[in-house]
């Protein structure tokens, strides 16, 4: 009508946040507290200090503080990759023929290629100031291990990272891009550990999970002097952090006076979802505004859409407290033909609150449909996606297929997480036809939510 939108919003630095917003303090139905996985009961800043930082443990546990002042060191680093652009999808709109708005936010401009520097930096920054010698960690495709291996040099941390045997066999180059930033890299489950030892005298032949390496990652920070563990999705303090993503793109959307009727996001453990989303939904919440939300995620790990909102288990050694979430149970491994990321069995105890009480949706996609949509924009776009980042896509252009027939204008904005450089053996079998859509069945669903944790 009239400003021309630019095909790229960026913000200066002065626009960028100073503060990260916490949406659990204007959540009614707040998110379930973590529990002792002997006792059962809430767990203490005390007993969750012994794993976890200080700082960190404060933001996991509270529940009211709306906004958390980002310190200056985190800002600076922030600012060497950040404001991330968000950007007008003139090309795909166009290549669709849809009447849709689209835009997306793009987080893969950095070495890491993904989101997950945002909240990698505010632990590693928080680790140092507690004055500690290194942090533990798992990673599963290596995106996390990057991240966090890159802000512990940049703090000057040891990092120490269990990354799920398989993946460390199969992309030897994120392996290496954690070694070149300084932090040492072991396949799990490995025999460095008590609980792996335990876990491959039963499993010999395993190619491990991000259940078992977070199980290992977690015994050595504890019984380490001066580490602790970190982790990269699901807890209540990573969405903190990644709420960065959400109010940029408010900010961004507010100069040209944009408002979202859908916001779609991958999700895997729901840190960049729970980050886009937050100062949206917390209007919502707020009742000052409406968005349709929709969580996409992959129909073979299907939490949100066939899972059950029960306590578990985050890690496969069951030494992790217990969360309250969507979860397809502790111990299922997604089908080894699942070439596509987002494989973690649960889903953040703060989206999953806020979909059991009706305020988001969710669906699920086969693999084939999202490279196939991973591939329609990459050609047009031009960036390369990341296959986890592509489930969003593939909602996206869904959204905007159905405008097309309907002829309404929707502007729809989604999250682009991440690039796909190290995932070209997926890309490939794709193209080779190799890739197949491995749904599991209800009774397989069902043996695993068997063995849930009974919890009073
Ligand atoms: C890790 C990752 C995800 C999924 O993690 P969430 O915590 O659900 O955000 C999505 N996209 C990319 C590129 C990732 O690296």
């Amino acid at each position: 009508m009239n400003t021309k939108i630019p095909y790229k919003i960026y913000l200066n630095e002065t626009e960028m946040p100073t503060a990260w917003y916490n949406l659990r303090a204007d959540m009614k139905n707040k998110p379930a507290p973590l529990l002792n996985p002997g006792t059962h009961q809430p767990m203490t800043a005390q007993e969750l200090s012994g794993v976890f930082c200080e700082e960190l443990v404060k933001q996991e546990l509270d529940n009211d503080t709306a906004f958390f002042e980002i310190p200056e060191e985190i800002r600076n680093f922030y600012k060497m990759y950040r404001p991330s652009p968000l950007v007008r999808a003139y090309c795909l709109e166009e290549k669709l023929q849809t009447p849709a708005k689209i835009y997306y936010k793009f987080e893969g401009n950095n070495t890491n290629g993904s989101h997950k520097l945002n909240s990698a930096i505010a632990q590693a920054y928080y680790a140092k100031k507690q004055g500690l010698k290194g942090v533990t960690t798992e990673t599963g495709a290596g995106q996390w291990g990057t991240a966090l291996s890159m802000a512990c040099s940049y703090f000057d941390l040891d990092c120490k990272v269990f990354m799920v045997k398989c993946s460390y066999e199969q992309k030897p180059f994120r392996r290496e891009v954690m070694r070149t930033y300084g932090a040492s890299v072991t396949p799990s489950p490995s025999t460095t550990t008590q609980v792996g030892r335990k876990i491959l005298a039963e499993h010999p032949n395993t190619t491990g999970s991000l259940g078992c390496a977070i199980s290992e990652a977690v015994e050595v920070a504890v019984t380490s002097e001066g580490y602790r563990y970190v982790l990269g999705s699901v807890l209540n303090q990573v969405l903190l952090h990644q709420s960065v993503i959400g109010l940029e793109t408010k900010t961004a959307l507010d100069k040209y006076g944009i408002k979202p009727d859908i916001i779609i996001g991958c999700a895997g453990g729901g840190s960049n979802l729970g980050g886009l989303i937050a100062p949206f939904m917390g209007q919502k919440l707020r009742g000052e505004a409406d968005y349709r939300i929709i969580a996409v995620e992959p129909a073979s790990c299907p939490s949100f859409t066939r899972g059950k909102y029960a306590y578990d288990f985050c890690d496969t050694g069951m030494v992790c407290p217990l969360a309250k979430m969507y979860t397809l149970g502790s111990d299922f491994i997604p089908s080894a033909n699942h070439a596509g990321g987002l494989r973690y069995h649960g889903m953040s105890s703060i989206l999953s609150q806020l979909y059991d009480d009706g305020l988001m949706e969710a669906t699920s996609v086969k693999q084939t449909d999202v490279f196939a949509a991973a591939e329609q924009f990459a050609r047009v776009e031009g960036i390369l996606p990341a296959p986890e980042s592509s489930h969003a896509i593939r909602v996206a252009i869904d959204e905007a297929l159905k405008c097309k027939e309907t002829g309404e204008e929707k502007t729809i904005v989604f999250g682009l997480t991440g690039t796909g450089y190290f995932d070209m053996v997926a890309y490939e079998k794709f193209h080779e036809g190799q890739m197949d859509d491995y749904i599991p069945t209800d009774e397989e669903l069902a043996q695993y939510a068997a063995r849930l944790p009974k919890i009073d």
